[in-house]
């Protein structure tokens, strides 16, 4: 594909956000193939939030404060220049502070004369921020960018608890996410063959991963599902390396991935369509087929893992919310909370020993699901479901880790009992 010409990150820098470094990458990627100067944004740390702080007033949540944090450090840096600058930074008329992250950085940028820094929220109403010519390639390239991010992020966690060289997991999965971005950052690939490169390098990855020496078993270890809000649950800064914790606590971890909200606000433009009258017209069409295309993408990329991937079946977007419905009707009770508790209910039925939530101190969604989970406990063999709030501030973290873990181990075995005993009546 050629380089586009007179778009608004024309001669800029698109600094994407660490939210995961594999999806952020792997999203970097998918701009690069349109001629995008497009990079992850700098690794969160101390200063990060100390920067942050700095120009916040406490009533931001986490997430929005290691966005800015991590954007201020792009402009502190010596060679920074406003003209040659953009952040990427998608919005949401929703009602939580994330519709919040792009007026405030703008007005930062204001205050300080910075107004030359674009700040990319493409959306529809706005033509794609001026990207309308190549919006397809970006939203194909986009989703596969996230599925295939998605898998290896799985296949590292299913294997790393067991590896018997530290570290061999985490090698394989970098390696395959270097080439997964090869193949995503190259424009000159029709999106056919790059979909038959992905499948092709995703196989590659699979065996190398498949072909790992364990010390242990794999699925010796209590099986945690983790839920919580998108962006703590994948930015191992901010949620205090959760998995690795949960890791040495000897857990093995299955998170509720990326795809999950890409299908979630599919679902839910179908339903407001259907909900105003719209169930036949053109807004419904487009966003069918949109979903179907996406749907057999997704499909192709996860046929290689159709063995490996037996036990762990992501639960339909609509059953979730199926599950959800005697807690949290998803009519009602929007976004992540409706998704958490009924991803909670998902991840009992496929057989987890138990749930950990994450989410961000002062948020709605985790306050809200905390009050619910004793009662799906309850309603599902006392499983164990329970939340652990990050603010940035460290914590001791493990004392509670290990008490989760106590529970887990205690569930667990109680379920080995009654197995062994409805084996034994049979
Ligand atoms: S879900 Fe909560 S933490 Fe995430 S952006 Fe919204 S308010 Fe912030």
């Amino acid at each position: 594909m050629k380089k586009q010409n007179n778009h608004p990150l024309e001669g800029r820098k698109l600094y994407i956000p660490r939210m995961s470094t594999g999806a952020a990458r792997a999203m970097a990627a998918a701009f690069q193939a349109l001629g995008v100067d497009a990079q992850v944004s700098p690794e969160s740390d101390a200063e990060t939030l100390a920067l942050a702080a700095g120009v916040t007033t406490g009533e931001e949540c986490l997430p929005q404060r290691v966005v800015l944090g991590n954007f201020m450090k792009v402009m502190q840096a010596p060679d920074f220049d406003p003209s040659k600058t953009a952040f990427f930074l998608p919005t949401s008329a929703g009602p939580c502070r994330f519709g919040q992250y792009a007026p405030f950085l703008r007005k930062y940028l204001r205050d300080r004369g910075l107004e030359e820094v674009v700040v990319f929220s493409p959306t529809s109403s706005d033509q794609y921020g001026g990207m309308a010519e190549h919006v397809g390639r970006l939203m194909r390239t986009g989703f596969r960018a996230i599925v295939a991010s998605d898998i290896l992020r799985k296949c590292l966690y299913m294997f790393r608890p067991y590896e018997k060289i530290p570290g061999s997991a985490d090698r394989i999965h970098d390696e395959g996410l270097d080439r997964i971005c090869g193949i995503l950052s190259d424009g000159s690939q029709p999106l056919k063959e790059q979909l038959i490169g992905l499948v092709q390098e995703l196989v590659m990855f699979r065996d190398r991963i498949a072909d790992l020496p364990l010390r242990e078993p794999r699925g010796s270890r209590p099986l945690i599902g983790v839920v919580g809000e998108i962006f703590l649950r994948f930015n191992s800064y901010s949620n205090q390396q959760i998995v690795r914790r949960i890791e040495n606590a000897g857990g093995e971890v299955w998170i509720a991935d990326f795809a999950e909200w890409v299908w979630y606000t599919r679902h839910e433009v179908e339903r407001k369509l259907r909900e105003s009258g719209k169930r036949f017209s053109p807004g419904m069409a487009a966003a069918k087929y949109r979903r179907r295309v996406q749907h057999a993408d997704e499909k192709t990329l996860l046929a290689p893992f159709r063995d490996l991937f037996r036990d762990r079946q992501e639960c339909p977007v609509d059953r979730v919310l199926k599950y959800s419905e005697p807690y949290l009707p998803a009519q009602k009770a929007l976004g992540e909370m409706t998704l958490n508790a009924g991803k909670t209910v998902a991840y009992y039925h496929a057989g987890c020993d138990g749930v950990a939530d994450i989410s961000p101190f002062t948020c709605m969604n985790g306050i809200v699901t905390e009050a619910i989970y004793p009662v799906i406990s309850r309603d599902h063999d006392d499983f164990p479901a329970r939340i652990f709030y990050f603010d940035g501030v460290p914590a001791d973290l493990d004392t509670d880790l290990e008490i989760f873990m106590e529970l887990v181990r205690g569930y667990r075995q109680k379920c080995k009992i009654k197995e062994q005993r409805i084996k034994n009546e049979e």
